[in-house]
């Protein structure tokens, strides 16, 4: 019997979800603490629908590119979409229109480009500081020794909600090196709960683990995982 792709997705999605509450219930936390993003950069409108259709609701898109095309119809199913990869200036009015949260926040300037435009049009907007917690050159985020200084101006800012913290693990095969960097944002987080700034007390979340190292994000206590290949399958090479 032919597998309609659709199914094959909707089958993964159900593993990972299964991958995250053992890790949770492993870490002695509420697998219901945990959400699943779709990380949905290069896939169809018609790829991610059934899996929204099932109750995938939270999407994440790199490019704003892909947002403003694919946004009109994932939001219209009733889909929260997050941007997940670098934002440039020019293009933050594009991403407010169809971004409920922007998780790459790596500057202050960035931060008041958008404070300013959701002033401008009247409405609030979810947001994230990026951390890079493994240093690697090729990364944004904000290195840790920065990132509770800028939380802090970011969540000063006007119409903007500092919910949390994001950031990609290391890319090594040494799982004890990746585990660390995701502890480490979770110290920032804590910092920054800790020190109990305006506007800082909802930055809870800790977006954190790919498909490929959840299971150590979920253990250092990743409230939101961003799975695209092992929902959908290998990217084609970009
Ligand atoms: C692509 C991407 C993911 C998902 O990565 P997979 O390894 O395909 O699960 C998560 N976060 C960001 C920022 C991404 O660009």
């Amino acid at each position: 019997m032919h597998e309609e792709p659709g199914n094959r997705a909707l089958t993964r999605l159900a593993e990972v979800r299964a991958r995250v509450d053992a890790a949770a219930r492993g870490a002695g936390r509420d697998p219901a603490e945990v959400r699943v993003m779709l990380a949905t950069k290069t896939q169809s409108v018609a790829d991610v629908q059934p899996l929204v259709a099932a109750g995938a609701r939270l999407l994440g898109e790199n490019r704003v590119q892909e947002l403003v095309a694919k946004g009109p119809e994932l939001t219209g199913m009733g889909a929260e979409v997050h941007v997940i990869g670098h934002l440039q200036s020019n293009k933050v009015n594009a991403a407010l229109r169809w971004a409920a949260c922007v998780q790459s926040i790596d500057a202050l300037d960035l931060a008041e480009r958008l404070s300013r435009r959701c002033e401008a049009v009247g409405r609030d907007l979810d947001v994230m500081v990026q951390v890079n917690v493994s240093g690697e050159a090729s990364k944004f985020g904000v290195p840790p020794a920065e990132a509770g200084g800028l939380a802090v101006r970011v969540a000063a800012l006007p119409r903007l909600r500092l919910t949390g913290f994001m950031t990609i693990g290391a890319r090594s095969s040494d799982r004890a090196e990746v585990r660390a960097g995701f502890a480490r944002l979770r110290a920032v987080r804590d910092e920054v709960l800790g020190a109990g700034a305006p506007g800082t007390a909802e930055a809870r979340e800790l977006s954190m683990g790919m498909s490929g190292d959840l299971e150590d994000a979920v253990a250092e206590g990743a409230t939101i995982v961003r799975v695209g290949t092992a929902v959908f399958g290998a990217r084609p090479a970009p």
